[in-house]
């Protein structure tokens, strides 16, 4: 279905920070599917994961239990910072869905309503479109299941006024990433605990998008000195296998009893032991501390080039406002000249690369989009249009 803009590239191999299309040319990729290839394309510990699982076992139901789901959920625990349980998923908006789900449990009769900002993005099911804070996409598609209210993002003001007895859960991002790249900020993290603790909700974070290592922490609440009730995650957790997980602090997980959500393919075998290669992976390489460090070496790098206004983020979840504008038209000449990045607003750039790329890898992305940037600024030498992709 027409659901994405046509004329699109097409993708046939990776391998680390490298695409390659059909026509054999060679792509750095700075977007990482949006934020899932974590550990770069084709990694060789997710690779042998998936073919052992297909070769031991792929499937069981959720009538029984599985050894990769019991140790990711652990992994998990730990890395969040312990007492609390999973829920596995299939992807970001079915992990909030879960979330969304267990804090109408948790709330009771009359206390169901979730509070999210203004400019977040949730997911595209009914109640996580009614979540995220964009009503333009809201529009085509009511009426929307009850019980959403958004507010001003970073406003603690509008928070105060928006958590009354009738809610259950606040819904945060730790950087808003598809509304370009905001961080929280510590102030407004802290600041809605306590609203959510004076007036008994749940304090519920999406780390979708910023989850496992992306930020320079496991998680991007830990930049911010709070423990949430709820976090949820996809995107890197598989590392492309679809993978989603929704985390809850024991006292809240208990609301859910046998019965009350479900899934056929969550928690499976296959997604889940790729799952547990890359969190494996993720912990022998330390991905916190080199997003960190590879995120200020990329940052400084896109200061210093003239048609960047200002650079924005946290780890590896990096955008880039432009001086002049037109992201679109920008991202299109990067991937012209082998670069692939996304146009997060119309005037910024997201770049989220692997977290496994390399000091080299950032000094070739910065001289491309310099380049393309370069020649917009009008010291374009008006000659042939360069072929598309790397020279090999
Ligand atoms: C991508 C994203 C989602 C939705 O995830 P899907 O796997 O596409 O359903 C939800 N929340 C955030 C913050 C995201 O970035």
């Amino acid at each position: 279905m027409a659901t994405y803009p046509p004329d699109r590239v097409t993708f046939v191999r990776g391998q680390g920070s490298y695409l390659w299309d059909a026509e054999g040319r060679r792509y750095l990729d700075f977007l990482s599917g949006l934020a899932v290839t974590s550990l770069g394309h084709a990694h060789p510990a997710v690779a042998q994961a998936l073919s052992e699982a297909g070769s031991t076992l792929l499937h069981t139901s959720n009538l029984f239990a599985t050894r990769p789901a019991e140790e990711v959920a652990a992994t998990l625990d730990r890395l969040i910072g312990g007492g609390g349980k999973v829920f596995f998923a299939n992807s970001g908006a079915e992990a909030n869905e879960c979330a969304i789900k267990l804090a109408r449990k948790w709330g009771g009769h009359g206390r169901y309503v979730v509070v999210s900002a203004f400019g977040s993005f949730h997911g595209r099911t009914l109640a996580t479109l009614h979540a995220t804070g964009q009503p333009a996409k809201h529009e085509a598609f009511q009426p929307l299941p009850e019980g959403f209210r958004h507010v001003a993002w970073q406003d603690l003001e509008a928070l105060e006024r928006a958590v009354t007895p009738e809610v259950a859960a606040v819904l945060l991002e730790a950087v808003q990433g598809e509304g370009g790249v905001w961080p929280a900020g510590q102030e407004y993290f802290q600041g809605a605990r306590r609203i959510c603790d004076e007036r008994g909700a749940l304090l519920m974070v999406d780390e979708v998008q910023t989850g496992l290592g992306r930020t320079g922490r496991w998680f991007g609440f830990q930049h911010y000195g709070v423990v949430p009730d709820v976090v949820t995650m996809a995107k890197a957790l598989g590392n492309g296998v679809p993978v989603g997980a929704c985390w809850a602090r024991d006292q809240v997980a208990q609301a859910f009893v046998p019965g009350d959500h479900a899934s056929t393919f969550g928690g499976q075998p296959l997604a889940l032991s790729a799952a547990q290669a890359v969190l494996q992976v993720m912990e022998e390489i330390d991905a916190p501390g080199r997003a960190a460090a590879l995120g200020s070496y990329l940052g400084e790098k896109l200061a210093e080039l003239p048609g960047v206004a200002s650079v924005r983020g946290l780890g590896l979840l990096v955008a880039a406002e432009l001086v002049h504008g037109g992201a679109g038209q920008v991202a299109a000449g990067c991937l012209q000249r082998g670069l692939v990045v996304n146009a997060v607003t119309p005037s910024a750039l997201r770049l989220a690369p692997s977290l496994l790329v390399t000091e080299a890898e950032v000094d070739e992305a910065v001289a491309i989009l310099g380049d393309v940037l370069g020649e917009r600024s009008g010291g374009g030498t008006g000659g042939p249009e360069p072929s598309r992709g790397l020279q090999p």
